[in-house]
């Protein structure tokens, strides 16, 4: 079983909370399956008056801009950081960054083997006649976005009354950022944990051995609390990526122990791990067993059989 989920009710858009002494959230208009009720745009620093921090500015809409730029109107904001580069995370960030001059900070671009995998795959829904998958899902990205400062592992960003310590957590995408708050023990932890679900590890890019690394890294930390990007804190943070971990290594065993029958494709996996799932949902199964066999295959102990047309997800999966 999935860890127990957290959740919170659909917060006022284009209004500001306050969440902690140091901490305020402007959530967007941009519910769905990947994002709960919506990006949490998180301005750091005083309620009023001097300097503060942004991180996730969030997607490209005009409301949302406009309700952060009133959010920290008549303060100084000198820190836009982005966690990665999804749609419903960065994109804001230029048109933030116009209005109120401030220095843009991430790991780097929309990683190209995430840019390679989406557009290969919307050739090939294009060329079967099927619907390609949106511009704004996770399997999209924000391909305009170049950070002014580059930030990497262990880089501390000092402000005024604030500091914040840069995580490099590649998994979910190889570009993300965590970032942690030390004035509150807290980390701004983006997509790498949720609260109110588990991540997709979309591979080629995605990948599930570093995702797992950086889940693990995270128990030895001493933040207490976690904001991550869609739904409510995360309090009590160690048992609850514990039982991330646990989730996946489950998840792990079972495929192996599938392959160790003899070669298996997705949809045959999918089929016997995930008894009575909806229909709707063997998509997505699909891309977290997919995940997981491409992690096997990276630590040489899966590969993949392609049949006819070399495409990975429809191939056969042995043990090695
Ligand atoms: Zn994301």
């Amino acid at each position: 079983m999935p860890p127990e989920f957290r959740t919170e009710d659909a917060p006022p858009y284009g209004t500001v909370e306050q969440v902690s002494p140091l901490v305020r959230r402007v959530v967007a208009r941009n519910p769905s399956k990947f994002t709960y009720h919506g990006t949490g745009t998180f301005i750091v620093g005083p309620a009023s008056g001097g300097q503060v921090a942004i991180v996730d500015a969030g997607p490209a809409d005009d409301d949302h801009v406009a309700a952060v730029l009133r959010a920290v109107d008549g303060q100084q904001v000198t820190h836009l950081l982005v966690t990665h580069t999804h749609p419903d995370h960065s994109p804001a960030t230029a048109a933030v960054a116009k209005a109120t001059g401030a220095t843009t900070f991430g790991f780097g671009p929309h990683p190209p083997e995430a840019i390679a995998a989406h557009d290969e795959r919307v050739r090939r829904a294009l060329e079967k006649g099927e619907e390609p998958e949106s511009e704004d899902g996770e399997g999209a990205g924000d391909r305009d976005f170049v950070p002014d400062v580059v930030v990497a592992d262990g880089d501390v960003l000092d402000g005024d009354g604030f500091a914040f310590e840069a995580l490099h957590t590649p998994g979910h995408i190889s570009n993300h950022l965590c970032f942690a708050l030390r004035e509150e023990a807290t980390t701004f932890t983006g997509d790498h944990v949720m609260g109110w679900s588990t991540t997709v590890v979309p591979a080629p890019d995605g990948d599930l051995n570093h995702y797992l690394a950086n889940l693990r890294r995270l128990l030895d930390r001493p933040e207490a609390t976690y904001r991550p990007t869609h739904g409510p804190a995360i309090t009590d943070p160690v048992p609850y990526v514990r039982a991330l971990i646990e989730h996946r290594e489950m998840r792990d065993h079972q495929i192996a122990a599938a392959l160790a029958e003899g070669p298996r494709d997705i949809p045959s996996i999918v089929d016997e791990l995930y008894v009575g799932l909806h229909e709707d949902l063997h998509k997505a199964a699909g891309a977290s067993v997919y995940a997981h066999l491409v992690a096997m295959q990276r630590a040489g102990r899966a590969v993949a059989e392609p049949k006819d047309d070399a495409d990975d997800w429809k191939a056969d999966w042995r043990l090695s």
